[in-house]
């Protein structure tokens, strides 16, 4: 499959079938906490990079193949809003029945375009990380036309046409936005988004920029009462869909999209009684493979290869 992996464990979807309608690192951000690294496909141009009907047929034939999945999700590794066609997807995926969720940076709500193309989704997760324009060029230094009271207006605009659920995600770093004044900025924003749920997120993978840091325990907590959050993010588990008869290969297509601990490495393997050093010990020598101590844990990281139309 080339568009739609999974289905992978989601602490907020369940298990959710991803579908990415856009070449790696395509974004019009480039977050300092990104777990992609930093942004390389730097554009705020929305088109099909590829072919919407190739990446239906994907949808669709792997819907038949998991049936046990609790939402397909627009996803990307970059912005899934820059693929042009997403509103189109969005309303055949639903055709399946089962559930579409988008998450999304939200910077492209400006454009009416792209809110009416979001608006029949089951549930929307936009990213809100900043509460002012000073914060948000240093957290996620964003393309030269997006602006911050763009972004937010966009997002309020938003809030007023979506058909299904709103769930903010706000993504906390040291010492740039886990302040409580950065905090409160949020939340007054938010008062006017009035969205389902807040989640708070930190950076529990290895980040673009290693000095993106997750917060004092007390930091993370003072901002869940002041947003009413619905969860602080811990690390994920639960199983990750993949092919026994090329494991390796497999495995490595995860961490192109997600960086893998080791234990969820050997977990993959022992559930299909491969001894987990011998793909561990591949991995190592793999130069296609970057290995990243982070938190006191080992993470997998493979840098895919660009793709898509020019
Ligand atoms: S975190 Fe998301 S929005 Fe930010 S640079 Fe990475 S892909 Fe883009």
């Amino acid at each position: 499959m080339k568009y739609v992996y999974g289905p992978v464990p989601s602490r907020r979807l369940g298990r959710s079938l991803g579908v990415s309608p856009i070449p790696s690192k395509t974004c019009n951000y480039s977050c300092v906490y990104c777990q992609l690294g930093r942004t390389d496909h730097f554009t705020n141009v929305r088109k099909d990079f590829f072919d919407p009907q190739e990446i239906l047929k994907e949808i669709f034939q792997s819907v038949e193949e998991n049936r046990s999945i609790d939402y397909i999700t627009f996803v990307g590794e970059g912005e899934p809003t820059l693929c042009k066609s997403i509103g189109y997807l969005i309303d055949q995926a639903k055709l399946t029945h089962f559930p579409v969720a988008v998450i999304t940076n939200g910077a492209l709500l400006y454009d009416e375009d792209v809110r009416m193309d979001l608006r029949n989704a089951d549930v929307v997760l936009p990213s809100l990380d900043a509460g002012n324009e000073e914060t948000f060029l240093k957290i996620n230094r964003p393309n030269k036309d997006i602006k911050f009271e763009r972004m937010v207006e966009g997002l309020k605009q938003f809030s007023k046409i979506r058909k299904g659920q709103l769930w903010i995600e706000v993504m906390l770093v040291k010492g740039l936005n886990d302040s409580e004044e950065e905090i409160t900025k949020i939340k007054d924003i938010l008062k006017d988004v009035n969205p389902d749920r807040v989640y708070i997120n930190v950076p529990i993978r290895p980040p673009a920029e290693p000095w993106a840091e997750i917060p004092e325990e007390e930091s993370i907590a003072k901002a869940h009462e002041i947003l009413e959050s619905y969860v602080i993010a811990g690390y994920e588990s639960g199983e990750f869909n993949v092919d026994p008869d090329h494991l390796y290969d497999e495995i490595l297509k995860i961490c192109e999209r997600h960086p893998l601990r080791e234990d969820q490495i050997k977990e993959i393997c022992l559930k299909f009684n491969v001894r987990p050093e011998e793909i561990i010990s591949k991995m190592r020598n793999d130069k296609s493979v970057k290995e990243i101590s982070y938190h006191e844990k080992r993470f997998f990281v493979v840098k895919p290869k660009m793709e898509g139309k020019a």
